[in-house]
């Protein structure tokens, strides 16, 4: 059995998103995926998997409902509080991204329908790269490590600015968590992908027998 986690903000004062938002949003549509996600996997060989492991290695409704458990949740802590980057990650924008703001804001803006626009470290190219995923899909069914994301399904908005997705993601960037991201960063070059698995084991400790509750197995 999942659980929806806390959010990890008072709703009633958060800068991204109204309270009313924050109901449907988190109460609804994230609660929804928990909860057919617990639904799905009854009776199922990912019955007793970690969210990882139901992520990496599912398909169809399973994974989708998995995906978006996940993804949302790193979302909350990508709005949670307002903050300021940290000089490593800046040096590394820099190099990488020059161009991060504007890029990142046109990637969310032009990504068409439903879906999630990511800033990632990729260990492989060991380069920060901004990548679109459409639905559900999310970048650590491919190797990448999610440092920020936007969600751009038109439910993240419309409560608060109708059919203004521009809006919304002005009001989104001027207060990114950076501190949050910056520890995403760190944590992506120390441990890689296990950065990944421990944040999920964090939020959805499962008995995975590792002794971390991550389900890493
Ligand atoms: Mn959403």
């Amino acid at each position: 059995m999942f659980n929806l986690r806390k959010l990890p903000f008072d709703p009633k004062s958060n800068a991204v998103v109204s309270e009313e938002t924050c109901s449907y949003h988190h109460g609804k549509h994230h609660q929804t995926y928990v909860t057919n996600l617990n639904n799905l996997i009854k009776g199922t060989e990912f019955e007793n998997s970690g969210l990882y492991e139901i992520i990496s290695k599912s398909s169809g409704g399973i994974f989708n409902n998995a995906a978006q458990v996940y993804n949302h949740d790193f979302y909350w802590d990508c709005i949670a509080k307002k903050s300021d980057m940290s000089d490593e990650l800046k040096a590394r924008l820099q190099k990488d991204l020059p161009n991060f703001k504007e890029e990142f804001l046109k990637s969310a803006t032009t990504l068409f329908g439903s879906g999630w626009a990511w800033l990632v470290y990729s260990p492989k190219s060991d380069k920060l790269e901004i990548i679109q995923t459409s639905n559900a899909q999310t970048p650590v069914t491919v190797g990448l490590i999610p440092l920020l994301v936007v969600d751009v399904w038109e439910h993240a908005y419309y409560v608060d600015h109708r059919n203004a997705r521009a809006a919304y993601l002005e009001k989104f960037y001027e207060n990114i968590n950076w501190d949050f991201v910056s520890a995403a960063y760190e944590w992506a070059l120390k441990e890689g992908v296990n950065s990944v698995k421990y944040y999920i084991g964090e939020l959805h400790a499962k008995g995975c027998g590792c002794g971390k509750g991550c389900g890493c197995h």
